[in-house]
């Protein structure tokens, strides 16, 4: 069976109805579409742990500031439709804004948003994106009420957004399992993304020190160094001066509270610009 494309929240609801009547497993993979490697082990995971798959593909404007790349995000809708069919998704659910969002104007003045907890959301990624996390737990909480899925994979290379759809989960008795998926990245090492796309090649060439950084953080931990401040020395020794840095951390995994000695659950993270890209890249010792 082809992967059947839906644009209305309606018709979901009523796959979903059919789907439940013969008593199917549902897992969701939410994205932005321009699916790559990256969504795709999402897909192939979902699929090994439910019957039926629904990959949404929604650039969510809520979720954007007003200085993004909202407007120039990556739409290829055709291709991530036939990405989709190889895998065997059961349904690609691309919704415009309007079909999502109604006539509202989409502000907290109109718009009924979840608010994950500050503490959560005023560091790392959210810092330099305010409101960011507010969008993506509203769009993601929509998209369980719509598709009501057993499960919902996400990639730990947004490792703030899984642990705050975690918590959203949790604190709002959200009836729906949080699958996180490991990073996929390029043979040298980039973590793949859809905005490596802008990249030119030397913006690239610098944008790979990121997971070098990353790497040599493993690998001088191994060696038994723990000081939070000596793996940030080394690791800022290996980044590229030509990125802007806009953060280094690192943070207990399960909790997110900074660490000045780094253990086997550390969080090491990364968002630094390269020309004008923000990326983001951490592994877990
Ligand atoms: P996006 O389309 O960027 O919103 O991403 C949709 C989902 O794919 C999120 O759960 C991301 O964490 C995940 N994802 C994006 N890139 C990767 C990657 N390189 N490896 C694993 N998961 C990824």
């Amino acid at each position: 069976m082809s992967t059947v494309l839906l644009n209305k929240i309606n018709d979901v609801k009523n796959t979903v109805k059919e789907w439940r009547k013969e008593g199917h497993t549902i897992a969701l993979v939410p994205t932005m579409g321009a699916l790559h490697s990256g969504h795709a082990s999402l897909i192939k995971k979902a699929k090994e742990i439910s019957d039926k798959v629904v990959v949404s593909v929604f650039v969510n404007p809520i979720q954007f500031g007003p200085n993004e790349d909202y407007d120039k995000y990556p739409r290829t809708l055709e291709a991530d439709k036939k990405l989709c069919d190889e895998l065997g998704a059961d349904v690609v659910f691309a919704p415009n804004a309007k079909e999502m969002y109604g006539e509202k104007k989409l502000s907290d003045t109109e718009l009924t948003f979840v608010c994950p907890p500050y503490n959560i959301v005023d560091c790392l990624c959210g810092k330099s994106r305010p409101g960011h996390f507010d969008g993506v737990a509203t769009v993601v909480l929509k998209l369980f009420n719509i598709v009501t899925p057993n499960y919902a994979c996400f990639g730990l290379k947004d490792a703030q957004q899984l642990f705050i759809l975690k918590n959203m989960v949790n604190d709002l008795n959200v009836n729906v399992e949080i699958i996180p998926c490991p990073i996929v990245r390029e043979q040298d090492g980039l973590a793949i993304s859809s905005r490596n796309t802008y990249l030119s090649a030397d913006e690239r060439k610098n944008a790979l020190t990121i997971s070098k950084a990353l790497k040599e953080i493993q690998r001088l931990y191994e060696q038994g160094i723990t000081s939070a401040d000596v793996l940030f020395d080394s690791a800022i020794a290996v980044l590229s001066k030509e990125l802007d840095l806009e953060y280094l951390e690192f943070r207990d995994y399960d909790t997110f509270e900074k660490v000045n000695k780094v253990s086997k659950n550390t969080l090491a993270a990364i968002a630094a610009k390269s020309g004008k890209t923000r990326l983001i890249d951490n592994i877990i010792l």
